[in-house]
């Protein structure tokens, strides 16, 4: 059992005016084996806020906690995080040139575990979770994201997700430029982790499409860098409907 908790979160980035504030305040509590979906229009900072939580450097925390079990893992570093049982699926992964999808996984995983995985269980387990995700197996002597499609990057991202077997997945717009049939494969992948690990998920999006396959316990309505409101999936259901105008009116009268 695990909790990732986030108390009165405020992010800066550095632009060319100056710093400008980003996140402002996010309150958010994700249990093992809860799917929380936060959803908010473009700009709204929610890839801030999973950059933030990952310890991406381009973001300055500047008032707030994050804590995995209690953890502190605003001190920790990216790798730290990572070993503590964090894991980001990327909006926009980057390559890595030259590091094979094979080897990336074996050397992420060992750094995980703090040790490498015996190699008969891991080959089977790889093959296994690349069946699931119907990936080539000649996928794996590829170099890591680069040239891969839309698709491939981010099956691969829950490929990894599945193995490295993490507490808390944050999934940032996962669910964009995947057709129907990726979108369920992808889908598919998030809600085995579910199953075998007891998953906590932070599930990002724009759209509630994905919403269909991936059942979230928990909505929350991110606008203008906080949580606006929060529900159960019936407020996805309104969002479909309505979209985020309200609360966009909200916002602006409020300033
Ligand atoms: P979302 O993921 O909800 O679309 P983002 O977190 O990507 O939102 O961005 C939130 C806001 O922060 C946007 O106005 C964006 O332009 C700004 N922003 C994000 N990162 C940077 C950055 N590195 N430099 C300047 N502005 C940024
Ligand atoms: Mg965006
Ligand atoms: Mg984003």
């Amino acid at each position: 059992m695990s909790t990732l908790e986030i108390k009165g979160l405020t992010v800066s980035v550095e632009t060319e005016d100056g710093p400008k504030e980003i996140l402002r305040g996010v309150d958010l509590t994700v249990k093992s084996g809860e799917t929380h979906a936060i959803m908010g229009p473009n700009g709204s900072g929610k890839s801030t806020l999973a950059y933030s939580i990952a310890g991406h450097p381009k973001y300055t925390v500047t008032g707030g906690t994050v804590t995995l079990d209690g953890e502190d893992v605003l001190a920790m570093s990216v790798d730290e995080r990572a070993r503590a049982g964090l894991f980001l699926a990327m909006q926009y992964p980057v390559e890595v040139p030259g590091v094979t999808v094979s080897n990336f996984l074996r050397t992420a995983k060992t750094a995980i575990d703090g040790e490498a995985p015996k190699l008969r269980t891991w080959v089977k387990d790889v093959k296994e979770a690349m069946g699931n995700l119907r990936m080539d197996p000649v996928f794996a002597e590829r170099n890591v994201n680069e040239g891969f499609s839309g698709g491939e990057k981010k099956r691969h991202e829950i490929l990894q997700m599945e193995l490295l077997k993490p507490k808390v997945a944050i999934l940032d717009e996962t669910d964009s430029g995947l057709d129907v049939d990726a979108l369920k494969i992808v889908s598919e992948g998030v809600n085995r982790a579910k199953d075998s690990s007891d998953l906590g998920v932070l599930l990002i999006t724009h759209y509630t499409r994905i919403l269909r396959y991936i059942k979230p316990d928990f909505v929350h309505v991110f606008v203008d860098g906080k949580v606006v409101e929060q529900g159960g999936p019936e407020l996805a259901d309104r969002l479909e409907d309505e979209g985020y105008d309200r609360y966009l009116a909200g916002a602006s009268a409020a300033e």
